[in-house]
């Protein structure tokens, strides 16, 4: 197929994503494949891919977390636990009608000068500022993370976020296993209580998660020989990890939470989940395939059945192509 024939047929996915995306929402369904026909001919053709072949890339806020979960700079900055100075000083961080020009990688290092320049948080506060803050898992989150872990799927959560709160939510959930790394900004304590620093420097920020590969080179060597991704996230940049990443096959899932306008991620992600808890359940479902029975095309209309009733009823009248349950 030519590149002007496939750039069309991309926009035509994305348009006929949005539509379905639309539809989901008006009938409340969870989980829409953006381009039926895309998704299909993905899945079919990672059919022969097994555990030992695959690696989960996947964001974390708003992500593993449901979509109005408190994100992880928002429960420091925002946290009576933490002093009034820290607080006030951050507030401006966390107004995002008026910090309009403070935007960018800047915002991140603001934000962890501020940390730094006050102390806080102190190293045993945050499991109770974890605890307490409105962080919850995304529903079906902790059921897939059990499942990668149990069928050793290595995982690896790149987020603009901290390190240091993303491993307490995990630990607290039972949830921070092997398989897990964390390419996040974390909190230097060197020996003492009081953070000094924050590492890496520049910060992983939402604009700069391509350089995930860099940062996570140790990961991604280790598991060279895993040729299929799975991406999981809530933000159009969360495509961006796997950007420099070799990789034979790759699928991708994106969380709209709250958006009203589901068009752009339509055109970034192979499916859409919708709502603030639209459920992992279906990513567990697909990973569980993948593990669970050798090659076989006709799964890709099994998983599609499973996600996504009304939607996928439709799907099937437009594409004609899919055969009967
Ligand atoms: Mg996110």
């Amino acid at each position: 197929m030519s590149g002007s024939n496939e750039m069309k047929m991309l926009v035509a996915a994305g348009a006929i994503g949005a539509y379905f995306i639309y539809r989901a929402r008006a009938d409340k369904t969870e989980w829409v494949p953006s381009a039926p026909f895309h998704w299909e001919r993905k899945r079919a053709a990672m059919a022969d891919l097994e555990a030992k072949d695959i690696i989960v890339i996947t964001d974390f806020d708003a992500t593993i977390t449901s979509g109005d979960s408190e994100q992880c700079h928002d429960l420091v900055g925002g946290s009576k636990l933490l002093p009034d100075g820290f607080r006030s000083e951050f507030a401006p961080l966390l107004d995002w009608t008026t910090n309009t020009n403070i935007d960018g990688v800047e915002w991140w290092d603001q934000a962890h000068a501020l940390m730094i320049k006050h102390g806080t948080p102190q190293r045993n506060i945050i499991p109770r500022l974890v605890r307490e803050a409105k962080m919850v898992p995304r529903p079906g989150a902790l059921e897939m993370l059990q499942h990668l872990e149990r069928n050793g799927i290595p995982v690896l959560i790149v987020s603009a976020g901290l390190t240091d709160v993303i491993e307490e939510f995990l630990r607290q959930h039972g949830a921070l296993s092997e398989n897990v790394t964390i390419c996040s900004n974390r909190l230097n304590y060197e020996a003492d209580a009081t953070p000094k620093s924050v590492a890496p420097e520049p910060p992983i920020t939402s604009f700069t998660k391509e350089y995930a590969y860099s940062s996570a080179s140790s990961f991604f060597s280790q598991h060279a020989d895993r040729r299929g991704i799975i991406q999981l996230g809530d933000s159009l940049t969360d495509v961006d990890p796997a950007k420099k990443v070799p990789y034979d096959h790759l699928l991708s899932i994106g969380f709209l939470n709250a958006r009203p306008d589901g068009r752009k991620h339509a055109e970034a992600f192979d499916a859409v989940v919708i709502g603030n808890n639209g459920s992992l359940r279906p990513v567990a479902e697909l990973l569980n395939e993948i593990v669970g029975h050798p090659a076989g095309i006709m799964r890709s209309f099994s998983t599609l059945s499973s996600m996504s009733g009304a939607a996928l009823t439709r799907t099937r009248s437009w594409t004609g192509a899919a055969p009967s349950p």
